[in-house]
C-alpha cells in the first residue's frame, strides 16, 4: 500500500515548492507516496479565522492554539491509525539515518508544525508519539523539520530512486560511515585533477581506494564531529 504522509502547518505556502520539485515529486507522481498539506486555518471558525494567541503566564510572541489542531488532528485519527504522530521541536530526539530507515516502513506519518513561539503544549501532549529535533538550533517554524523527514524517508521507499540515485551506498546508510568523495568529467579542471586511480579502469585499486578515502572521511568527521572511536 502506498505511504501516506499528512502534515498540518500554519503556513502550508512554504510546503508547496519543495513537495513538488525532483525526486519527492517524482514520488507522488509514481504513487509511492501521497503527502497531503492541512491549513491549520481551514479549522479555526471564528469571524478572523485566528489560529494564535498570547501565552498564558506573558512573555513575548504568539502561540498556535489548540482547537485548530484539535480538529483536525481528530478527524484524521477518525479515517486512519498513524505509525507515527510526529511533533518537531527543538526539545525532541535528534533525527537520524536509524529513525528514516525505520520510519520508511510505515503505513501512515503525521506532522505537526509548529510556528511562531511554538503550540500549546495540550497539542503535545495528548497526540505526539514521537518528538523530534532535526539539530541543535531553532527554526522559525516545523515545516523545515518536516521537509527533512519526509525528504529522508520517501527517498528510501522502493522505486523512489533510480538505479544511479540509488541510497544503498549513501553516507550513513550502513551505520556512522562517510562515502569516498566522487567525481566527473573533464578529468582536469582549473589544474585540479582527478585522482588517478579512477581513471585506471583497475577495479580492485578503485574498491580499495575508495574504503581507503572512506575510512579517512569517517575518521575526520567524527573528530570534528567528537563522536566516539
Ligand atoms: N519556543 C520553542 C522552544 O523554545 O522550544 C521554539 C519554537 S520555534 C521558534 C517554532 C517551531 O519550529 C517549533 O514549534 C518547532 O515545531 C519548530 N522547530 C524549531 N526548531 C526546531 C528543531 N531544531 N527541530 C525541530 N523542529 C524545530
Amino acid at each position: 500500500m502506498m505511504m501516506r504522509i499528512d502534515v498540518i502547518s500554519a503556513v502550508p505556502d512554504s510546503l508547496i515548492s519543495p513537495l513538488n520539485t525532483s525526486i519527492i515529486k517524482r514520488a507522488q507522481e509514481r504513487k509511492k507516496v501521497e503527502i497531503i498539506v492541512h491549513n491549520l486555518r481551514d479549522y479555526a471558525h471564528d469571524k478572523h479565522k485566528q489560529i494564535d494567541d498570547k501565552p498564558f503566564g506573558g512573555g513575548p510572541g504568539m502561540l498556535l492554539k489548540p482547537e485548530p489542531f484539535f480538529e483536525c488532528i481528530e478527524k484524521l485519527l477518525c479515517e486512519r491509525k498513524y505509525d507515527h504522530i510526529v511533533f518537531p521541536t527543538p526539545g525532541g530526539k535528534f533525527y537520524d539515518q536509524s529513525i528514516a530507515n525505520k520510519w520508511s516502513l510505515a503505513q501512515n506519518i503525521m506532522i505537526i508544525a509548529g510556528h511562531y513561539k511554538g503550540i500549546d503544549d495540550r497539542v503535545r501532549e495528548k497526540f505526539a508519539t514521537d518528538e523530534i529535533s532535526i539539530g541543535m538550533y531553532v527554526l522559525t517554524g516545523g515545516e523545515i523539520a518536516a521537509l527533512v523527514i519526509i525528504d529522508s524517508v520517501v527517498r528510501l521507499l522502493p522505486g523512489v530512486l533510480n538505479d544511479s540515485e540509488s541510497a544503498l551506498n549513501d553516507s550513513l546508510m550502513d551505520g556512522n560511515i562517510i562515502e569516498a568523495p566522487y567525481y566527473t568529467r573533464p578529468a582536469e579542471y582549473k589544474e585540479l585533477k582527478v585522482p588517478d586511480v579512477l581513471l585506471s579502469g583497475h577495479e580492485k585499486n578503485v574498491r580499495e581506494w575508495k574504503a581507503e578515502q572512506s575510512k579517512i572521511l569517517t575518521e575526520k568527521w567524527k573528530k570534528i564531529n567528537k563522536l566516539e572511536k
